[in-house]
């Protein structure tokens, strides 16, 4: 049984590095991690469908938001939504909600630091939570 246990392990350690850059990161509130180079951004949909964004560092220590400078385009189907990002505490919070509905893409603009290159990421806007993980599925760190 232990051998099993082990062979098991083995298996486990060596597909999640065979898929490390690919793997969906999720954050301690369930939300997406974005990587900023060296920083890291949690990208996470309120209930009241704003976007709050928590920052750590590159070893998942929680900071304030500072110097990142944030923007989200929302691709609706009812048409593009701009959402600009304020400090609310420790967050980034949008400004304004996301438009009705879901399923159409997010591309969240990022950079660590005003001077930075600008990131760029498609997210899939799937709110629902899957079964496998508990994330909601824009979040969803289950392998395919
Ligand atoms: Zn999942």
């Amino acid at each position: 049984m232990k051998t099993l246990l082990n062979i098991l392990i083995i298996a486990a350690i060596a597909t999640t590095s065979a898929f490390a850059d690919a793997k969906v990161k999720a954050g301690p509130r369930k939300g997406l991690i974005l990587d900023l180079g060296g920083k890291q951004a949690e990208f996470f949909v309120e209930k009241d469908r704003t976007i709050s964004i928590a920052v750590y560092d590159a070893a998942m220590k929680a900071q304030a938001a500072s110097t990142e400078v944030i923007t989200a385009i929302a691709e609706a189907p009812s048409g593009k939504a701009k959402l600009e990002f304020e400090k609310k505490g420790d967050l980034l919070v949008s400004t304004t909600k996301l438009p009705e509905g879901e399923g159409y893409q997010v591309v969240v603009q990022a950079k660590s630091t005003p001077d930075a290159k600008t990131k760029n990421f498609r997210i899939k806007l799937q709110l629902y939570t899957c079964k496998g993980c508990g994330n909601a599925e824009y979040a969803c760190t289950c392998d395919e």
